[in-house]
């Protein structure tokens, strides 16, 4: 569908996703990571793929005379290593733009570029790792804090809850003992956890996804709903703008993940912003009519957008956590999936299982919400439980 070659920074199961999706339009796909058997080189075989760190200049150099179109499969790459491609190797495109990932990429800044594009936020503020700064902040917005890393976040890592000022001692500790920088969110107590996927062209154009619902437990994703369950449309449509609004005021191709909370009183605030396809997206393969792996790689090499609509009534998502380093518990889960109509599992492959990685997911179909709870129901039921 394209002569163009895709170079992707990353390893892990997003990449080993939009490999799948290249490989069913033939379009070649060269990853760049530290090992030879990561899951996203599994999924697409090639002489080219190369062994090394994403964040080495030589490396991505090497990686960029491969290929047409350079993408991240994760935020946290190094960006002035890629604005170095981008002068030694004018002819290779970056998508997302590199200004986009760095902006994204420090939590703080990303949270003050929603603001000044007017962008529905909580209060947020800045604060220096030492018990004066958190005790000032928490004068302002209040206890509980929602304090939080800059940059290198995922899965709540980097994330600390402080109840109460005797905590702040423990919260810095927790956060890196002040050697990386933070910054502090007002608390939000969310009623639901929205996500929407927005693509946008390289024309600057945007389409979302359907709003759905992300159920989180230990601050990692657990389940994800689409659509969303309720009756109140103006709610969705009111999400899917903002969603679209918010990734109108970056540059650059890509998919992106919206994530929102929806407050007691109807108000909808964003979280963060993932310049990348998303675990909340993951439905769209089996749930909708293109997946947002396929609408990633559209959107980057310049082809039509496909639609974003659903072609099934209900699905759900439901994450593989592993729970130990062994693997045996998530294969029941599976074995389960196996018999249960609708389910389509995907294992991701990796070599090590350990507690509290991501190591696959089932979707589930349904022609109505009514059977979808039934058809989750027996995986809830055999879906081990996180050591503690
Ligand atoms: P991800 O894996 O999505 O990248 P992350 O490490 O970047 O996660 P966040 O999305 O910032 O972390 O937060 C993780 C979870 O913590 C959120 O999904 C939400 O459940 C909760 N949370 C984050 N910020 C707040 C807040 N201000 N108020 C209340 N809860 C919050
Ligand atoms: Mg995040
Ligand atoms: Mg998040």
């Amino acid at each position: 569908m394209s002569d163009q070659i895709v170079g992707v920074l990353g390893r892990g199961q997003l990449g080993r996703m939009l490999a799948s999706a290249a490989s069913l339009l033939d379009i070649q796909i060269v990853f760049l990571n530290v090992s030879e058997d990561a899951p996203a080189k599994q999924a697409f075989a090639s002489s080219k793929h190369i062994d090394g760190s994403f964040k080495d200049l030589q490396k991505i150099s090497e990686l960029a005379s491969k290929v047409d179109v350079l993408t991240v499969e994760i935020e946290h790459v190094d960006v002035d290593a890629l604005d170095a491609v981008k002068r030694s190797h004018p002819g290779v495109k970056i998508y997302p733009a590199p200004e986009t990932i760095r902006i994204i990429q420090d939590k703080f800044l990303q949270k003050e570029h929603l603001n000044k594009h007017s962008c529905p936020l909580g209060e947020f503020m800045s604060v220096d790792p030492t018990p004066g700064s958190i005790k000032f902040v928490t004068e302002k917005l209040g206890l509980p804090l929602m304090l939080k890393s800059r940059t290198q976040a995922y899965d709540g890592r980097g994330n600390f809850l402080l109840r109460s000022l005797s905590d702040t001692g423990k919260a810095i500790e927790a956060l890196g003992s002040g050697s990386r920088p933070l910054y502090a969110e007002k608390y939000l107590p969310f009623t639901k956890e929205l996500t929407v996927m927005v693509v946008r062209s390289t024309s600057g154009e945007v389409a979302s996804y359907p709003v759905v619902e992300t159920v989180h437990k230990d601050n990692i994703c657990h389940l994800v709903f689409a659509p969303l369950r309720t009756t109140d449309t103006a709610l969705c449509k009111h999400a899917e703008t903002i969603a679209r609004n918010a990734v109108k005021t970056f540059e650059g191709a890509s998919i992106f993940g919206v994530e929102m909370f929806l407050l007691e009183d109807g108000t909808i605030t964003i979280n963060e912003i993932a310049p990348r396809p998303h675990n909340s997206g993951h439905y769209t393969i089996e749930a909708c009519e293109t997946s947002q792996y396929s609408n990633h790689l559209r959107s980057i090499l310049s082809l039509p957008i496909g639609s974003t609509s659903l072609k099934v009534p209900a699905s759900v998502m439901l994450n593989l956590i592993g729970v130990s380093d062994s693997m045996e518990p998530i294969k029941v889960v599976c074995s389960k999936a196996l018999e249960v109509a609708g389910a389509s599992i995907h294992l991701y492959g990796k070599k090590d299982c350990r507690n509290g990685w991501k190591m696959g997911h089932i979707t589930l179909v349904a022609p109505s919400d009514t059977e979808l709870r039934d058809r989750l129901r027996p995986l809830l039921q055999v879906l081990p439980s996180p050591e503690s």
